[in-house]
């Protein structure tokens, strides 16, 4: 991989590249710490313009048959996959991925989604249309909702993008979208290809911060919905913001997720799993698997192996072949991180077994930390860490492990662990997550939907549940009298 990319740094307002007018913010390497550029944000007459542009496209885009949307959505999942190496380049720059991940796991995920999005958005469904007044025929249809802001987090910034984006017009909206102000890079180059394949105006993105241009899109009185991926107090600040011409509102917000394992697991897998899942992305995932409940029966077992594993985690360059874990987004994040951990090795009930230390350099890396010992009411299981640290507590009984698994103000995802069949149903039925894994933990498909319970938000990503919440049920009623 070389580093002499040009990056796209303009914003894409009404089908035209256009230089941000706001304050620039400045980009760093997580990996290096070195500058990578500014980008500058929009003003707010920008914002202004890029909302008009998309009220100005809503009408013959929503019009537009679906099969027609399709095909340009499928051409534009071609340009991405050919295109894959250079935006992997890019997201591993601007977030410190380690770029074969981005490569290998990433971009063909994006390209699925926005395909399957392509194909759904031809296939919704309703109920069937009939006379239940004498006659009177009643159809339901699903139209689009509007315009729609959307906004992204900096973990996964090309992956989040194409679900804000591409999923809201499949089914006929038009899109302002707003990337983190950290990690707009891989959705301006998307931007760059965008102005050349849609319709002006159907798609316009725009960077800032979250104070200035979130705020205002979430205030803003020409838009309809507001779809955001974040953290829960701006999932709560948009929410509040949404109020002024009552927004609906789709919200992916933070999580917690619990590992139940069950006596009689399958540990080598519990192992493998929580070693890929817990640490991808160095843990700077919603549903990353970093609660862990074991039985107190294989507790040690449990905990030996998975300091091994641990332990053995490949940290490195992020450009270098074989590298598992890259950086964290910032110095700043690190210091987070690393405040949950001291905070936790203060407890005389906790032991950090492997990790718990920053990694020498100018990159933001932090170790791969295994934290045990730790108690139900303790902030290591309570909080998100949102870094490279999973916690392990015993329990005794399945009501008790149920009870701490639900005792969370999160509900994103969740895992049990178990070869018995009554178990794995029992538990999954009780548990108040928007997903459970049942022997797995992560794997997101584009047919089924994410999203949370609780505080981690409502609204579903991908499945034809997401195409629903960008769409809205009418009823249209014919009188033939
Ligand atoms: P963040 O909440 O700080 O920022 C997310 C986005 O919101 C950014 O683009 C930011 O600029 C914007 N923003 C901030 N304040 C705003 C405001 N007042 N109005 C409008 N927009 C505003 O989150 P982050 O640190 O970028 O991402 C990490 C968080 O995202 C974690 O909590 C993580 O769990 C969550 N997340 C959730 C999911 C999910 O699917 N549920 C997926 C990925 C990340």
């Amino acid at each position: 991989m070389s580093t002499t990319q040009e990056f796209v740094i303009d914003l894409l307002i009404d089908g035209k590249l256009v230089r941000g007018e706001g304050q620039a913010e400045t980009l760093v390497n997580p990996a290096t710490g070195r500058v990578l550029g500014e980008v500058p944000e929009a003003s707010l007459e920008q914002i202004d313009q890029a909302v008009a542009a998309a009220r100005k496209a809503f009408p013959a885009w929503s019009q537009l048959p679906p099969g027609k949307r399709s095909a340009l959505l499928l051409k534009i999942a071609d340009r991405i996959e050919q295109e894959g190496a250079a935006f992997a380049q890019i997201e591993s720059l601007n977030v410190g991925k380690p770029y074969e991940r981005m490569l290998e796991d990433e971009i063909p995920g994006v390209v699925d989604n926005i395909r399957f999005f392509a194909g759904a958005a031809r296939c919704l469904t309703g109920l069937a249309a009939g006379e239940y007044a004498a006659n009177h025929t009643s159809i339901i249809r699903r139209d689009p909702v509007g315009v729609v802001g959307a906004i992204a987090p900096w973990n996964f910034p090309l992956a989040m993008a194409t679900w804000k984006i591409f999923a809201p017009i499949a089914v006929g909206n038009t899109v302002v979208m707003k990337p983190s102000e950290n990690t707009p890079l891989t959705a301006l180059k998307l931007g760059s290809i965008l102005a050349e394949m849609l319709p002006p105006g159907v798609v316009n993105i725009v960077t800032g911060r979250g104070q200035t241009v979130g705020q205002a899109l979430g205030e803003h009185p020409d838009i309809n919905m507001m779809s955001i991926t974040g953290d829960v107090t701006t999932g709560q600040k948009v929410l509040q913001a949404a109020t002024g011409n009552l927004k609906r509102t789709h919200l992916e917000l933070g999580g917690k997720a619990p590992v139940i394992v069950m006596a009689d697991a399958d540990l080598e897998a519990v192992v493998a799993t929580v070693r890929s899942a817990g640490f991808y992305n160095a843990g700077q995932d919603c549903c990353a698997a970093c609660r862990i409940y074991v039985h107190e029966s294989v507790h040690d077992t449990l905990v030996a192996a998975l300091k091994e594993a641990v332990s053995s985690i490949k940290l490195g360059p992020t450009d270098q072949a074989g590298t598992e874990l890259g950086p964290l987004i910032s110095a700043r994040q690190r210091e987070r991180v690393a405040g949950f951990v001291d905070r936790a090795k203060d407890q005389p009930h906790i032991q950090v077994i492997t990790g718990g230390k920053h990694v020498a350099g100018n990159g933001f890396y932090y170790e791969p930390t295994l934290v045990v010992g730790a108690l139900q009411t303790d902030e290591i299981v309570q909080r998100e860490v949102f870094g490279p640290v999973v916690s392990v507590t015993s329990f005794q009984d399945v009501d008790q492990v149920i009870g701490w698994a639900n005792d969370s103000r999160y509900g994103l995802a969740s895992s049990v662990w178990t070869r018995d069949a009554k178990t794995a149903a029992k538990v999954s039925a009780r548990l108040q997550y928007g997903t459970t894994w049942v022997n797995q933990h992560f794997t997101l498909l584009s047919e089924m939907p994410h999203g949370g319970m609780k505080m981690s938000g409502y609204g579903k990503d991908q499945s034809i549940y997401c195409l629903e919440d960008y769409t809205v049920v009418r009823h249209v009623m014919m009188n033939f009298e």
